[in-house]
């Protein structure tokens, strides 16, 4: 039995961690898991090359990614000015912003986790120029990146791809970053994430893979069982600042993180992948440190880490395992995607 409470410098709040609770009999429900046998195009696809979209729009051959404005952003620079008034007390404006859709490639069945390395290298590369593009519009303060992955997490359309929100306010969860990464260099002279860094590396339990200019590990403060960080070792503000060398050393890193959760339990792994980048209002965010982090939400195959009462009722986490023993599973794994250990032959789970 293990009752040991974990502080999250990063979010200033504590994980309750009961490990001895990730065994306890489970009857309720499983989740399904992704389809596996995908065609190389779908015609019913909004996504694949030369189809239809909603909005009316035909999708170009492209060779590469492909990214587009959201049929249904969530914010828009044509949000109307005028809205209804509101008692004193709460406050209203327009959701003003960008949404868009990134395309990892053209096709339908290829996940980022078997995109070869170069691929990933070109797909950062967009990330950066549509960081760079958004982050210099005077309106948007925060540009947030992020790729849900599989119906676990509600994703209709298989099609890897990832989204973009541009917006007029600075999300909560980087806000916060922003905040306490600023008070500890300003406290300490350090950069925050740098000392997280440090503590990881003397400790090596927890780490996944490293290389020259980049690591990933499952922080000693993970609230979620496989949740994973990959970081440039360098801080840099946002992705946009690597330079060639790192992000080649940082798509390697994340090339094998994502294989190793494929191969855990030989399916497609549903996650939701974040870039917690500085926001972009203009102020200076020095002791901000880029970085990926994953929320995957199953904690078992087809098994839900339900958020209830602990984390959506009292807003801290209780994590059912210990970060070191997910590290080392993750770890003990396999580089090589299962699918090319196969000679492209895939396997359900459990054969
Ligand atoms: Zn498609
Ligand atoms: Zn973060």
């Amino acid at each position: 039995m293990t009752w040991e409470e974990r502080w999250h410098p990063l979010r200033e709040e504590w994980v309750i961690v009961a490990a001895h609770r990730q065994d306890r009999p489970w009857s309720g429900n499983t989740m399904a898991s992704d389809e596996t046998n995908l065609p190389d195009h779908d015609a019913d696809c909004y996504l694949c090359p030369g189809n239809r979209r909603v909005s009316g729009a035909i999708n170009p051959e492209y060779a590469k990614t492909f990214v587009f404005d959201n049929d249904h952003p969530c914010v828009s620079r044509a949000a109307p000015a005028k809205l209804p008034p509101t008692p004193a007390i709460y406050q209203n404006r327009p959701a003003n912003g960008v949404a868009r859709v990134v395309c990892y490639s053209p096709i339908h069945n290829l996940t980022l986790a078997e995109l070869d390395v170069d691929d990933i290298v070109e797909l950062l590369k967009i990330w950066q120029s549509q960081y760079r593009e958004l982050a210099a519009l005077p309106e948007i303060a925060h540009v947030l990146i992020f790729e849900n992955k599989g119906v676990t997490v509600g994703v209709s359309n298989p099609h890897p791809h990832c989204q973009i929100y541009a917006t007029n306010f600075v999300f909560q969860t980087i806000e916060k970053e922003a905040q306490v990464s600023d008070r500890h260099l300003r406290e300490t002279g350090r950069i925050l994430f740098q000392d997280i860094l440090e503590a990881e590396q003397s400790d090596d339990r927890r780490i996944i893979i490293a290389n020259e200019s980049a690591i990933a590990f499952i922080p000693y403060f993970a609230r979620y069982a496989y949740e994973v960080f990959v970081a440039p070792k360098e801080t840099h503000e946002s992705l946009a600042d690597l330079c060639a060398a790192e992000l080649r050393d940082f798509a390697s890193v994340l090339k094998v993180v994502v294989v190793k959760f494929d191969n855990l339990w030989r399916m497609p792994f549903p996650y939701v992948m974040t870039l917690h980048q500085a926001p972009a209002d203009g102020r200076n965010y020095s002791g901000f440190h880029f970085h990926i982090e994953f929320h995957p939400p199953l904690r078992k195959p087809n098994l839900i880490k339900y958020l209830a009462g602990p984390e959506i009722g009292g807003g801290n986490f209780l994590s059912d395992t210990s970060p070191e023993q997910k590290a080392e599973e993750l770890r003990a794994l396999p580089d090589v995607h299962y699918k090319l250990r196969d000679n492209g032959r895939s396997k359900p789970v459990g054969e």
